[in-house]
């Protein structure tokens, strides 16, 4: 019987002191991880959980969230991991959406996470290795069906990143998280020694994908409780770690913070290095290579249905390719007809992927909308694709603007925004207009605020795109909102240009 920890029991007979997860100076081999798991299991069943029932927990980013994720497991409970960064108002919402047994709020330093506790009335329990964590229990939710078979068992409750709306729950099965860790060890080339960065969240699939490719290659990871780029920065020139594997916002600090402090990085011992979960813009991608001498690969997946394709790192690429179908993984495209696209024609991009959701927990309608006859996912995602395979994202089709009845696709505007010296990072959305036509407009974060105008913006775009595809309005922030993720939150952009009134 197939389940998530098989590897990590495998490697604790092999290679019991290997180091597994690492955060401070609290270090785990496999042997000891093994025993922690075994403990958080005993200290869920104390708590109340039993085999069946939910349990929340919100975490910052260190070794707890994957320990009572794997503990959870262990008694066949199922985890659902929410980032301490997110608003408390949010984790009520997931909350109730999931009805959990036990929720264990495990972070110290979230005042969103503390709100939190005092609203589910949490106190505080000893527990061992994982420190003081906060804890309510609350009856009354019904348990799920334990499947006899742990591989179809769901095994983790991820949400959504909450890009375009409310996160959905999404069930992956033990079958489902061990696939992906096993493609992506071996795609990854991942080896018993090397040294990740654990600073994905594990609330978000980049994390677990991390997560269990590292324990599936007998490999070691390093929490520091929330992505801390000096930090990263700082364990990458001093040749310690091996491989990353950040959505690109991080990528865009990390090149900040080196630029900015003049950091010299020829002691670099990166192996394999990665980024997904957004668009990669071409500027940043040929930056970080010449710094760090390693391909950068793009790759593509969502939390639903992953890995889905990948750039492959013996190519060169100018352009915002994601690559070509990862192994395990096939790709359709699909036109607004239902017919499939024609080489270089945008339509869905339909996927099937070794870790393939479940479903959507208790959203049997937004189900049925993703998951389609012969276990297709539609993903939402515009794409196209090449004679020889290579699949290039176009943007998402609930981002996509209808300028005076001509399509705009953010991701293209903001590639080139970004093709800008001055501009750091950007955002664009459609915006609609009474007369019910849409409005491009972008959110531009400088490097170095009183070195752009909004005019010279202007003008450097109408030499880079098409007229109709420069936003009619140009916005200077000098922050630009991420998520718990690291993505961009264009959705709380959009409210505070709705609220500004404009
Ligand atoms: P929600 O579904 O709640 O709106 P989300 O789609 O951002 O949020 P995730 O599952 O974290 O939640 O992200 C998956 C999405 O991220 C994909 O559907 C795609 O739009 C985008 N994405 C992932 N990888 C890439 C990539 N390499 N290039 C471009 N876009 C990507
Ligand atoms: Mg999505």
């Amino acid at each position: 019987e197939a389940r998530t920890s098989d590897a990590i029991y495998r490697w604790a007979g092999e290679t019991p002191t290997a180091l597994a997860l690492i955060h401070g100076a609290q270090r785990l081999t496999y042997a000891t991880l093994v025993d922690e798991i075994s403990r958080a299991a005993d200290f869920l069943r104390r708590q109340g959980a039993q085999p069946g029932d939910r349990v929340f927990i919100v975490a910052d980013n260190d070794l707890v969230a994957p320990v009572l994720m794997l503990g959870a497991q262990a008694m066949d409970a199922w985890p659902c991991i929410v980032n301490a960064r997110v608003a408390a108002a949010e984790m009520e919402a997931l909350r109730n959406l999931v009805e959990p047994r036990v929720v264990v709020i495990a972070s110290t330093s979230s005042r969103e996470a503390i709100e939190f506790a005092g609203r589910v009335g949490a106190t505080t329990v000893d527990a061992g290795v994982l420190g003081q964590l906060s804890v309510a229990t609350i009856g009354g939710y019904t348990r799920e069906l334990v499947e006899k078979d742990a591989g179809r068992q769901t095994a983790l409750v991820l949400f959504t990143s909450g890009t375009t709306g409310l996160p959905k729950a999404v069930m992956l099965s033990h079958t489902a998280l061990l696939r992906i860790g096993a493609a992506l060890a071996d795609v990854r080339k991942v080896r018993p020694g090397g040294s990740y960065d654990g600073g994905a969240p594990l609330s978000h699939v980049m994390g677990i994908c991390t997560l269990m490719s590292v324990l599936t290659g007998g490999a070691n990871l390093t929490f520091t409780g929330r992505i801390d780029v000096p930090d990263v920065v700082r364990r990458i020139a001093n040749g310690t770690l091996t491989h990353l594997s950040f959505v690109p916002t991080v990528y865009t600090r990390m090149l900040d913070h080196i630029r900015t402090n003049g950091i010299d990085m020829s002691g670099s011992r990166l192996e394999y290095i990665s980024s997904g979960g957004a668009p990669l813009d071409p500027t940043l991608k040929a930056e970080i290579e010449r710094l760090f001498r390693v391909r950068l690969v793009n790759g593509y997946g969502m939390t639903e249905c992953c890995p889905i394709t990948r750039t492959r790192p013996d190519r060169d690429y100018d352009h915002d390719s994601i690559g070509y179908a990862e192994p395990g993984a096939e790709i359709r495209i699909v036109r607004e007809d239902g017919k499939d696209a024609v080489p270089g024609e945008i339509g869905e991009l339909w996927a099937r992927a070794l870790g393939m959701m479940q479903g959507y927990y208790r959203n049997p309608e937004a189900t049925g909308e993703a998951l389609r006859d012969g276990g297709w996912m539609a993903t939402g995602d515009l794409a196209t694709r090449a004679e020889d395979g290579e699949i290039r994202i176009v943007g998402r089709k609930k981002e996509m603007i209808i300028r005076s009845g001509f399509n705009v696709y953010p991701a293209e505007v903001e590639a080139a925004l970004n093709r800008h010296p001055g501009v750091l990072q950007s955002a664009v959305l459609g915006v609609r207009r009474p007369d019910g036509d849409e409005e491009v407009v972008a959110f531009v974060q400088p490097r170095d605020e009183a070195a752009i105008s909004e005019s010279e913006l202007k003008s450097h775009m109408r030499t880079e795109v098409a007229p109709y595809k420069v936003p009619s309005r140009l916005l200077i922030h000098s922050n630009l909102p991420l998520g718990s993720t690291g993505k961009i939150l264009k959705r709380q952009l959009l409210d505070e240009l709705l609220r500004s009134g404009s």
